[in-house]
């Protein structure tokens, strides 16, 4: 399809948001009044500068409050479109956008607007330029797409189309399901837009919360097989206003608009694809299978390779220096951690208990190494199981996800590899086996020490928690899910002593790879300043949830072997007793240890936390019976003592 973006929705001059749009490899834009009308150039000036940059431009928008006008001001109204027009073909823009009427002094009257608008396309097709009209959500008469089309098939002109807004049409919960029924050829323009669901005023929304699709939450994979069911082979578009773009780095802005194209493109093919396939085995019985190609559209949309189903979480490495290697060692070996192995050729150290694998990077001049002096210890990378590594890294590239090649040694191993937003690397591994790990190539066993402490149980990688600037939260959902292949759950507010914390958690289809998105509101919370520390990154993984399988157990040599805990309210336990029927004697219990407890229909979950590591991440270890969730209800009890602790 033919990929366009309004220039609304980047920061930056016109200049600098048509660069990003250009290196983002979109075919044209849709050029937004006040973007021409505060640009230093003329007409001819910008059309000249879109085209070296291999860019159409294919609208131009808005004309407002248009149709259903009294006689007088309809003429009034010719007179300022004849002018645009005038703009349109210096612009070389063959398209000119018409939103529904929002004036008081329009009339909602079906005949009228049809009437005028036909006379805005008989104009308009004298300089074989189109109109299209698109039903605002907050109209005065025209709110819905069906009410838009209605007036366009009355008017009746070949130079007037339907325009779409996936935003107006979910927002108001409207049903896309009619679209298919509209002809193709007469949908001239689709903008695609998801939002989070809120309820607030919605105009409100529409122009400060829009995001990119898979961004948000909106069904928009819904409504765009709609539109390529009515046969419509036109420019797929976004259009969106929202506060934070306004202000994220451009290039970033633009690439993540793609991706989510090309992620939508993808998921509405395979949807395609199942109805096509559906369509031939009724076709196989009744003899249809003409008709059935027919309605089916043939257009040609993104194909990645396959997504390669996560397996797990295969290691977590972080950047430190060699002091920082020491103190961080000793935590993993308080926590039951056994180091089992040194790097071949690097000053890289494995730590291993149960399934988790943790390796500590202090090599001078790594990428590790520089993370840490830019930035302090962090979680620099990741190893993912994949059922397919290179099949995985293929796919995200795909999904323009930068790859990433590490300096190794002769025989050492390669993990195929990309860059997540902010910098974390990912790496993608096959499943280990029981015995051996992928890794042991690269590293020589270490004899176990006599002081080591032994396991305390630790099985598995539950869950990481990233604490995300505010810019990054729409990047990082869209990264996990069209790169990883995640499903998001529910969006929650959560309560830090100090400003609310945004939280959503998302994961794989069997639960083995989940990952929590957290971004502070608020400047004054512990997640804003594990933010702020990253710097320009804005990412890092600010919490790891450890499994285990009996946390009483755990919990207790954790404590026994020196770790520091994060120390729970008495009256968290009593208010526990009052708000759930939980046996008095294993309250006791968790309040002896610090544990932390939530019930869901299906199950249960206890957690734990560590202090921070110098103020960077720490470690949650968690029991998890049948529970989907992360213990939200909790978060505003760990959060409260962690500061109360940090205060002591
Ligand atoms: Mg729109
Ligand atoms: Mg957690």
């Amino acid at each position: 399809m033919r990929r366009s973006i309004a220039t609304v929705s980047m920061s930056g001059t016109l200049r600098q948001k048509l660069e990003a749009i250009a290196a983002a490899r979109f075919d044209a834009i849709e050029l937004f009044e006040n973007d021409f009308i505060n640009f230093s150039g003329s007409a001819i000036e910008l059309r000249a500068m879109a085209a070296d940059l291999g860019l159409d431009i294919d609208l131009y928008q808005p004309l407002r409050d248009f149709e259903g006008m009294p006689d007088a001001v309809f003429r009034r109204n010719l007179d300022r479109a004849e002018r645009k027009f005038d703009l349109m073909q210096a612009l070389g823009a063959p398209l000119m956008l018409v939103c529904s009427n929002t004036s008081p002094l329009s009339q909602g009257d079906t005949e009228r607007s049809a009437a005028q608008l036909h006379e805005l396309a008989e104009r308009a097709a004298r300089r074989n330029l189109r109109i299209g009209f698109e039903a605002l959500a907050w109209g005065r008469w025209v709110k819905l797409y069906a009410q838009a089309w209605r007036i366009v098939e009355r008017a009746n002109h070949p130079h007037l189309g339907l325009i779409l807004d996936s935003f107006h049409t979910l927002s108001l919960r409207d049903d896309p399901a009619g679209i298919a029924a509209i002809p193709g050829e007469r949908i001239f323009f689709v903008q695609m837009a998801d939002a989070p669901l809120m309820s607030m005023d919605v105009l409100q929304w529409a122009r400060h919360y829009r995001n990119f699709p898979g961004q948000g939450q909106f069904d928009v994979e819904s409504f765009f097989e709609q539109v390529l069911l009515s046969g419509y082979d036109g420019n797929l578009s976004l259009e969106i206003f929202n506060d934070v773009f306004r202000e994220t780095p451009n290039r970033r802005t633009a690439v993540d608009a793609m991706r989510s194209l090309l992620y939508l493109e993808s998921r509405v093919r395979h949807r395609l694809e199942r109805l096509r396939d559906a369509a031939d085995a009724d076709a196989a019985h009744a003899g249809a299978r003409e008709a059935a190609g027919r309605t089916l559209p043939r257009i040609e949309l993104f194909n990645p390779p396959h997504e390669a189903p996560l397996a797990g979480f295969g290691f977590l490495e972080f950047g430190v220096d060699e002091e920082t290697a020491q103190a961080l060692g000793t935590l993993f070996e308080q926590l039951g951690f056994a180091r089992v192995g040194r790097h071949r050729s690097k000053a890289v150290t494995l730590y291993r208990q149960g399934r988790i694998q943790l390796i500590v990077n202090a090599q001078p001049g790594s990428d590790a190494r520089a993370r840490f002096d830019a930035q302090g210890p962090s979680v620099c990378a990741l190893g993912l199981e994949a059922a397919d590594p290179v099949l995985a890294a293929n796919r995200a590239g795909a999904l323009l996800s930068a790859r990433y090649d590490s300096p190794r040694g002769p025989g050492e191993l390669r993990l195929p590899a990309i860059v997540a937003p902010g910098g974390t690397v990912v790496h993608f591994l096959p499943r280990a086996g029981d015995e051996t790990g992928e890794l042991d190539a690269d590293f020589v066993p270490q004899p176990p020490r006599a002081d080591t402490p032994s396991s305390c149980g630790l099985q598995r990688v539950d869950h990481i928690a990233m604490a995300l600037a505010n810019d990054q939260f729409d990047t990082w959902m869209l990264f996990c899910r069209a790169v990883l292949g995640l499903q998001a759950g529910e969006s929650q507010e959560l309560a830090d002593p100090f400003g609310l914390i945004r939280s959503c958690g998302l994961a794989n289809s069997n639960r083995s790879v989940r990952v929590v998105l957290n971004v502070s509101l608020s400047q004054r919370t512990r997640t804003a300043r594990q933010v702020s520390a990253t710097g320009r990154a804005g990412a890092s993984v600010h919490h790891i949830a450890l499994a285990c399988d009996d946390i009483f157990a755990t919990m207790s040599r954790v404590r026994a072997n020196g770790v520091r805990c994060v120390p729970i309210s008495p009256n968290y336990y009593d208010d526990l007793l009052a708000r759930l029927d939980v046996d008095e004697t294993l309250v006791r219990r968790m309040q002896a240890l610090d544990i932390l407890y939530d019930r869901s229909a299906t199950g249960e979950y206890f957690h734990a936390y560590t202090e921070a590591f110098a103020d960077r991440f720490f470690f949650e270890i968690v029991q998890r019976n049948d529970y989907d969730g992360y213990g939200a209800v909790n978060a505003a009890a760990r959060m409260a003592s962690q500061e109360q602790a940090g205060a002591r």
